[in-house]
C-alpha cells in the first residue's frame, strides 16, 4: 500500500473519528440536547452513520458554524450556561477546519491517483488514430549467475553481479488493428539515473512506428525520479519532440500509484520465461549476452505460437563507454512535481510546452523554460533515504504541510473533461477501508466458528 494512503487510513481517519467523538461529547457537556436535531433528522443521521469522513466533518461543521445557532435557539436557551455554547463551538470549529484541510488533501491524493490511472487505461483502450502509446519502466535488477544447479559460490555476494532491465510497452495502430511492441534492454549499467533513462528513452523511441508523422506520441511513466526529473524531462519534453518533429504528451502517474502495463506485460512474462529455462538441466546464465539470448529464444517461440500477439525486441542497449555529459531544464512559472501532464509542440526554434496538470484537464498554461548543461556529478552515489524514512515520521500535525497538502492546494481547481471524480468514487479509500474492515470481520467470524468446532470435537 502507498505510504500516503497508509497514513490516511491508519492515522488520519482514526484521529478524525476520535475528534468527532470529542466534538459530540464536549458540545453535550455544555448543552445536553445539542445533537438531538441531528439525530432526529433522517438524512443527517444517515450521513453521520456513513463511512465518508469528509462528509461527516462537513455536516458537523455546518451545525457548529451557523445552523444550530440559527435554528435551535430553544435548545440553546435550556443549557445551564448558554454563553459557553458559542465559545465551545468556536474552539471545536477551528480544529475541525484544520483536520478537514488535511483529510481533503489526502482524499485528493487518492482521487488524483484514480484519475491518472483511468486516463492511462482509457488511452490504451481507445487509442486514437495516428497516435502511439509508449510506457516504460525498470524491473528490479536481475542477479547473475543463474543456473539449474546453483553452487554456494554463485549465491554469495562477491561472486554475484546484477543486471538492469528496462522495458517499454508500445502500442500503435496498423490499419484498423492495434499492435503491441515490447522492447527490453538488459545492461550491466545498474544506476537507474536520469542520464541512463534519457539514453534508453532516445534509443527505444526510434522503434515507434510512424514517428514524426503521428498526431501524438503519448508517453506515460511512473513518478519515480529517474523519469519525473528536470533532466529526464529535458529529453522527454524538449529533445524528443524537437528531434523527431513530433507532438508529444508526457504523463506521470501519481506518486506511489504508478502501476502500469510493464509489470504484467513485460517483466512477469520475462520472469516466467527465465523460470522455464532454468528448469532444464545444464541451464546457466552468467552474462547479459546469455540472458538476452535466452529471452530472445523464448520470445521467438511465443511470437511463432501467437503471430497476432506482441512483437518483442530484446537486446543490450548501445551505451557510451564513459558517463557522457548531460543537459537539464529549468521551469520559470511552474513546478515539475505539481503536475502530471505536459504537452510538447515542436515548430519554430523552440518547442512550446503546455502544462495540463492532469491528463484529462480542460485548460493548460504555457511553460516558460530554459535548457542548460547539467552540473557534473563527481561524488559517489550513496544509498540514502529520500526525505528521511517515512515510517519513522509522525503523521501530519494540524498546521503542517507536506507534498500531499501542497498538491491539493495547487490542483483542486483542475477539473476533468470526462467525469467528476469527486462524485464517481469507484475505488475510493472509504470503500477500500470498508472492504478491508468487512473482510477482517468475516475472517474473525470464521476463526471463531472454527474454534467452536474444535471445542465441540474435544467434548466428544
Ligand atoms: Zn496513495
Amino acid at each position: 500500500m502507498c505510504d500516503h494512503c497508509a497514513v490516511y487510513k491508519q492515522k488520519l481517519v482514526p484521529r478524525a473519528r476520535e475528534f468527532l467523538g470529542r466534538v459530540f461529547s464536549e458540545m453535550e457537556a455544555v448543552c445536553p440536547s445539542y445533537w438531538s436535531p441531528v439525530h432526529a433528522n433522517e438524512a443527517t443521521a444517515a450521513g453521520l452513520g456513513g463511512t465518508d469522513m469528509l462528509q461527516k466533518l462537513e455536516l458537523v461543521r455546518s451545525y457548529l458554524e451557523v445552523k444550530h445557532e440559527r435554528q435551535r435557539q430553544s435548545i440553546r436557551r435550556r443549557a445551564p450556561t448558554p454563553a459557553l455554547i458559542r465559545h465551545s463551538e468556536g474552539r471545536l470549529l477551528k480544529e475541525l477546519k484544520l483536520r478537514t484541510k488535511i483529510l481533503a488533501a489526502y482524499d485528493w491524493h487518492v482521487l488524483s491517483a484514480a484519475r491518472e490511472q483511468a486516463s492511462m487505461r482509457r488511452t490504451i483502450r481507445d487509442l486514437p488514430l495516428r497516435t502511439a502509446y509508449y510506457h516504460a519502466d525498470y524491473c528490479e535488477n536481475v542477479p547473475i549467475p543463474m543456473a539449474h544447479h546453483e553452487t554456494s559460490d554463485m549465491w554469495h555476494g562477491a561472486q554475484r553481479k546484477t543486471l538492469s532491465l528496462y522495458g517499454a510497452y508500445v502500442v500503435h495502430r496498423r490499419g484498423g488493428k492495434l499492435e503491441t511492441l515490447i522492447i527490453v534492454y538488459i545492461s550491466e549499467v545498474i544506476e537507474k539515473s536520469a542520464l541512463l533513462t534519457s539514453l534508453l528513452l532516445k534509443q527505444s523511441i526510434r522503434h515507434v512506428s510512424g514517428l514524426s508523422k503521428l498526431d501524438c506520441l503519448r508517453m506515460v511513466f511512473d513518478a519515480g525520479n529517474h523519469f519525473r526529473s528536470y533532466e529526464t524531462c529535458r529529453t522527454l519534453l524538449v529533445e524528443i519532440p524537437q528531434k523527431h518533429a513530433q507532438r508529444c504528451v508526457t504523463s506521470f502517474l501519481v506518486e506511489k500509484h504508478g502501476k502500469g502495463p510493464c509489470d504484467a506485460e513485460i517483466f512477469s512474462v520475462c520472469r516466467s520465461w527465465l523460470r522455464e529455462y532454468l528448469m532444464q538441466p545444464g541451464a546457466f546464465i552468467d552474462s547479459e549476452e546469455k540472458l538476452v539470448q535466452v529471452l530472445q529464444t523464448a520470445a521467438a517461440n511465443a511470437m511463432r505460437k501467437n503471430p497476432d500477439g506482441p512483437r518483442f525486441l530484446i537486446r543490450i542497449p548501445e551505451l557510451p563507454q564513459a558517463r557522457p555529459s548531460s543537459k537539464t531544464m529549468t521551469m520559470d512559472n511552474c513546478q515539475l512535481l505539481r503536475s502530471y501532464c505536459w504537452e510538447s509542440i515542436p515548430g519554430g526554434r523552440k518547442v512550446r510546452i503546455r502544462n495540463w496538470v492532469f491528463s484529462d484537464a480542460t485548460a493548460s498554461e504555457d511553460v516558460s523554460y530554459r535548457v542548460h548543461d547539467n552540473p557534473e556529478h563527481t561524488d559517489w552515489r550513496k544509498g540514502y533515504w529520500q526525505d528521511g524514512p517515512g515510517w519513522r515520521r509522525p503523521p501530519l500535525e494540524l498546521d503542517e504541510d507536506n507534498s500531499v497538502t501542497r498538491n491539493h492546494a495547487a490542483q483542486w481547481h483542475r477539473f476533468s473533461r470526462f467525469e467528476d471524480f469527486r462524485h464517481t468514487r469507484e475505488d475510493t479509500l472509504q470503500q477500500l477501508c470498508q472492504r478491508d474492515e468487512e473482510r477482517l470481520q468475516r475472517r474473525k467470524r470464521r476463526r471463531e466458528e472454527m474454534a467452536v468446532e474444535e471445542d465441540s470435537d474435544v467434548s466428544i
